[in-house]
């Protein structure tokens, strides 16, 4: 018998075990992978920053502006930030002005200043309405997987990996092997798995969007090497150091989401299936804001399902969701929309 069982060895679940277990929990994290942080985790953009990429939702701009320092505070064995990052505002199509952005800026309190000319030479003026230089860290998610494991281990959380979790059922879990383990609480940290693991238990689902994204994993020039770059705000595209490979990102609004679902179990075999990669049509439009990417060598691609709230659609916010279940007492359902939501967790436990 556990006080909690978590179901997910993500950064969620990892984290949330680890704040149950340091409050004097006897916790389960069960993971159906072989290791910890396999998934979304570890197939994200690496990104940690001052709320710049959401200037359509103050709230969530000021959560991250908020967040930033414990983030990187907490993990700063983690995080690379040896490279400065600047935020382009289109000229066209974009959702916001470059004066809309710095008032943004000013409203959440974080820090902007324009690039340097040497760096506004780097792009189109044609296209670019103004370029920013701010602070921005990348975090590697190989070394927050090893951080978590050892916080895990420090703080007493019991870790099965291999572990599926065929459903929850009343004060506990049931594993595909069958096995029945029982606690009081149990939290579903699946993301992308949220509701499968919900209906597979008979409980109610959540509304979620699904997308399925390609993150190209490029070399850059080296003139780029220590620096990102984000054009804003709207469908064009970010170029993000990704410390785990010692490369950067592509990611493009437009092409980095090969199709779009909510949940049933049609639409998980298209998710699945493999499709062509849109590198090219990334590099070629990003090549028009900044001609300074010239040849951008692709190394691979990587695939994940990003799952987010239909609300964000609207504006983009990130807000993190936590969920108790009116049908079975007891089960929670946990999705931080970015990582440095995690901080949102104690608060949200304390209302339980
Ligand atoms: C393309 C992309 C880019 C992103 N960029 C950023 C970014 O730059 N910055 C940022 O902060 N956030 C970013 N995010 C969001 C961030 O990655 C997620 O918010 C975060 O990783 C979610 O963590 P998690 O633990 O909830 O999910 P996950 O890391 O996906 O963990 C869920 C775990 O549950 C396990 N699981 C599923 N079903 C079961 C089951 N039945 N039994 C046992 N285990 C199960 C899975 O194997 C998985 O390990 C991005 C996401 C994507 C997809």
């Amino acid at each position: 018998m556990y006080d909690a069982i978590v179901v997910g060895g993500g950064f969620f679940g990892c984290s949330l075990a680890l704040m149950l277990a340091r409050g004097g929990a006897r916790v389960r994290l069960l993971e159906r992978s072989s290791d910890l942080l396999t998934r979304a985790s570890l197939n994200n953009q690496a990104r940690v920053h001052h709320g710049y990429h959401y200037p359509r939702s103050v709230l969530t701009g000021l959560r991250s502006r908020v967040n930033y320092p414990r983030f990187t505070e907490d993990f700063s064995a983690c995080i690379e930030s040896g490279f400065r990052h600047y935020y382009a505002v289109a000229a066209r199509q974009s959702h916001v002005t470059a004066r809309q952005f710095e008032t943004f800026c000013r409203r959440i309190e974080s820090p902007l200043q324009r690039a340097p000319v040497a760096v506004r030479r780097w792009f189109n003026p044609a296209l670019v309405e103004q370029v920013y230089e701010v602070e921005e860290v990348a975090f590697d998610a190989l070394k927050l997987r090893a951080a978590l494991q050892s916080r895990l281990q420090t703080a007493k959380v019991e870790v099965s990996l291999s572990a599926e979790v065929s459903r929850v059922v009343t004060a506990g879990v049931e594993l595909a092997t069958g096995e029945l383990l029982l606690a009081p609480r149990v939290f579903n940290c699946t993301y992308s798995g949220l509701n499968q693991l919900l209906s597979r238990s008979g409980a109610e689902p959540i509304a979620l969007r699904h997308e399925l994204a390609e993150l190209c994993i490029v070399e850059v020039p080296p003139e780029l090497k220590s620096a990102g770059v984000t054009v804003m705000c709207g469908p064009f595209f970010s170029l993000m150091p990704f410390p785990s490979l010692q490369a950067h990102s592509l990611s493009h609004v437009r092409y980095t989401p090969h199709c779009a679902w909510e949940d049933s179990a049609a639409a998980t075999g298209v998710a699945a299936a493999p499709r062509p990669s849109r590198f090219e049509h990334m590099r070629m439009d990003a090549l028009r804001y900044l001609p300074a990417l010239g040849q951008l060598r692709h190394l691979q691609s990587i695939w994940e399902t990003k799952t987010v709230l239909p609300s964000s659609e609207q504006n983009d916010s990130r807000p993190i969701l936590f969920r108790p279940s009116a049908v079975l007492p007891g089960l929670v359902s946990v999705m931080g929309g970015k990582l440095d939501n995690v901080y949102d967790l104690p608060a949200e436990l304390e209302r339980l």
